[in-house]
This record gives C-alpha cells, structure tokens and sequence, in this order.
C-alpha cells in the first residue's frame, strides 16, 4: 500500500485545465506536498469577494438539494505565492471540507466578473459531480490492472510498482475529460443562475494553451468546452 503514498497528487486536485505539462504537474505536487496549508492562503477581497458572495449560496443550495451525502460547506481562498503560477483547483479537506483555490495570478488575468464567476462555478461543479473520489476509482483501478498484467510476467518488484505508476495516471486520465465538460456543463448552469453570463466567461479559453484532442489528454480541446458552455446558455 505504500505505493499509493507517493502518488495521491494523481487525483487529488482537480483542475481548470491542461495538467499535461510537466511543469503543472510538479505546481501540483507542490500544492499537495504542502498540505494546503491554510497559512498559504488569504480570503478573498474585491471584485472576487463579490463574486463569490453571489456564486458560492447558489452552488451550495445545489449541493444540499442534490441528494448525495456530500460536504457542502465550500472554503474559497486565494493563494497569492507565485505570481507567475495562473491555476484554480478544488480539493478536500482531511474532514471532507471542498476547497477551492485560486492563485491570484489567475484573479489578475481574468477580464470580468463573467470570467471569475464560470471559473468559480467550474470548480464547484467538480465537487457536486463527486469527480475527485469517481477520478480515485479510476486510477487505483488502473494501477491494480496494469500491476497485476505485469505482476504476471514475474517481474520484479520495482518495475510491478512503476507498472502500477502508469497505470494510475491512465486510470486518472480515463474519464478526466469528461469530467471537464461535465463541469463546464454544470458551470455554466450555477454561473447562469448566480446572474452572470457563461458565454462571455467561456472567453477566458481562448487566452489559454489549447490541449487540443491529445489521446489520454487530461482536458479536452477548448473548443468542445466552449461550445458546450454556449449549448447550455441556448436553455435559458
Ligand atoms: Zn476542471
């Protein structure tokens, strides 16, 4: 069971998009190495406060009504640590407590309140959707089908546990996708129903790198998440 020390960063943060490159992936390391520690972080202020004010009771009245034994007590704080570091992620508390991060870096490069809303609505809809425990099936589902094929082989110990490795981040990858546009689906609903426009936040993709349609890519193409925001925006 060791081997699932080493890789929980794998599904325990779930982003806004591309955690394709190396460079993201160690951020995120980073994050969970530091335990998200609440002294890294500050409330937010501002325009986003305000943002929050208006989204966080209207994804909060979805959590309760939605049947499932979930925490709905959303923590939203902002990491201001790295200026260079452009991310919003959700995570759980050790207690189950969803907590959504923005670095304010993200904060700064965000034109609107339409932008900050759907990103907001975004990371929120992950917690609804269950994503981080459906993500955890996934991966530890693949890590124990990949160990075992290889466990067959009689391989030793070490390569049966980089064999778990990959698998797991297959695992991890399986649904991710689906996943985000889940998200940008229920997103854009909460954004909608907090008052703001999807459609004009969806804009915030386009200043992002496109992951394109990458096979076992973790985030799909920007444009199949703007056109879902812009199909769930025709409803209303
Ligand atoms: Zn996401």
């Amino acid at each position: 069971m060791a081997f699932w020390k080493n890789v929980p960063f794998v599904f325990a943060l779930i982003g806004l998009w591309s955690c394709a490159s190396v460079e993201r992936e160690n951020e995120r390391q980073t994050y969970h190495k530091s335990g998200v520690a609440t002294k890294d972080f500050s409330q937010s202020s501002g325009e986003f406060a305000q943002v929050v004010s208006r989204v966080e009771p209207v994804a909060e009245s979805l959590c309760r009504s939605s049947g499932h034994p979930l925490n709905c007590d959303f923590e939203i704080v902002v990491d201001a640590r790295d200026p260079e570091n452009m991310n919003a992620f959700q995570t759980l508390r050790k207690n189950g407590r969803p907590l959504i991060v923005f670095t304010q870096a993200l904060i700064d490069a965000t034109q609107n309140d339409d932008e900050l809303a759907f990103v907001l609505g975004h990371e929120m809809a992950h917690h609804l959707h269950g994503h981080i425990h459906r993500q955890y099936q996934s991966s530890r589902a693949g890590a124990i089908l990949l160990g075992g094929i290889i466990a067959i082989t009689g391989a030793s110990a070490d390569i049966v546990q980089s064999a778990q490795r990959v698998g797991a981040g297959i695992g991890a990858r399986t649904y991710s996708k689906e996943f985000e546009l889940e998200a940008d689906r229920l997103g854009a609903l909460i954004a909608i129903h907090s008052g703001y426009n999807p459609v004009k936040g969806a804009a915030f993709f386009a200043r992002l790198p496109d992951p394109g349609d990458q096979f076992l890519g973790s985030h799909p193409p920007n444009a199949a998440r703007v056109e879902m925001v812009r199909r769930v925006s025709l409803g209303y």
